[in-house]
């Protein structure tokens, strides 16, 4: 799979797989890693559901989700890890992998009569035969934002998840609530201060915070001399860094928190770690 230039994703396919079609499989939180042909997976289970994810330079490339890992497959890896080590689009398509085996494993059965859902053919979405209610797979937005005074970014560190990296300030986007919105008030809430100058910076899919996860970045303005103020609940730090004087743990180089990161360093003349 070297020199890829393109994957497009769809759900348009009909199983099985041809032998020369690439397979992703995701066993719990982890995909195996190459990507197998279809021609060189073996020792699967007969029930297997093969879910199709798209065209990668014009050749299928199907998902299965497996009760457990099968060693004998190959190297079985976890997102982060696999992403850091693959090129774009390959990092993207494994998420999206990810997302979508995991959103399958846990939309089994309809929220309003509990009847079993089926597969709606040539789309990632599903419907109830009990009552006809049309479950489709829905994104979730975060936003995250990087806030500038003057030449310093304010970094935070999180009381969850990977606790020793510096990072942006994040949250989900509430129903009823634009994506601007969504800044303002988390940063409100995590550290306190009031932002302007806002401004879209680019978006992520994210596979690592549940099936459908899409981050996006900002970059915002705080005003001379604010101080953030955390309640120790999601943060358990809150700092300015000088944008020359970054420190070393970061969020990983193909994460949009840190494209927004060395973005706004870059700005400075500085780079980040
Ligand atoms: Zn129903």
């Amino acid at each position: 799979m070297d020199s890829v230039s393109r994957f497009v994703p769809d759900a348009v396919g009909v199983a099985p797989p041809s032998p020369a079609d690439h397979c992703v499989l995701v066993a719990g939180r982890r995909l195996l890693a190459p990507f197998p042909r279809h021609a060189d997976v073996a020792g699967l289970p007969d029930d297997v559901t093969w879910v199709p994810l798209g065209a990668l330079d014009g050749v299928r490339v199907w998902a299965a989700g497996l009760p457990e890992k099968i060693d004998s497959l190959g190297r079985w890896r976890a997102w982060p890890s696999l992403a850091a080590t693959l090129d774009e689009p390959l990092a993207a398509l494994a998420g999206r992998a990810l997302q979508i085996v995991t959103w399958r494993r846990s939309h089994r059965f309809c929220g309003a009569c509990a009847t079993e859902l089926t597969d709606v053919p040539d789309e990632h979405a599903r419907r109830c035969p009990g009552c006809d209610l049309y479950v489709p797979m829905q994104l979730s937005p975060a936003i995250l934002t990087a806030i500038r005074r003057g030449d310093e970014i304010l970094l935070v560190k999180h009381t969850y998840g990977p606790t020793e990296l510096w990072a942006l300030v994040a949250g989900f986007v509430e129903a009823g609530e634009s994506l601007e919105e969504a800044v303002h008030r988390e940063v409100a809430e995590e550290v306190g201060l009031t932002v302007d100058g806002l401004r879209y910076f680019g978006s992520q899919p994210w596979a690592m915070s549940g099936p459908g996860v899409i981050l996006t970045g900002f970059m915002a303005t705080a005003a001379p001399g604010a101080e953030p103020v955390i309640d120790g609940k999601e943060l358990a730090e809150a700092r300015w860094w000088p944008l020359r004087e970054l420190p070393d743990a970061l969020p990983p180089k193909y994460s949009i928190s840190r494209w927004l990161i060395d973005a706004a360093a870059k700005s400075a003349g500085g780079t980040a770690g």
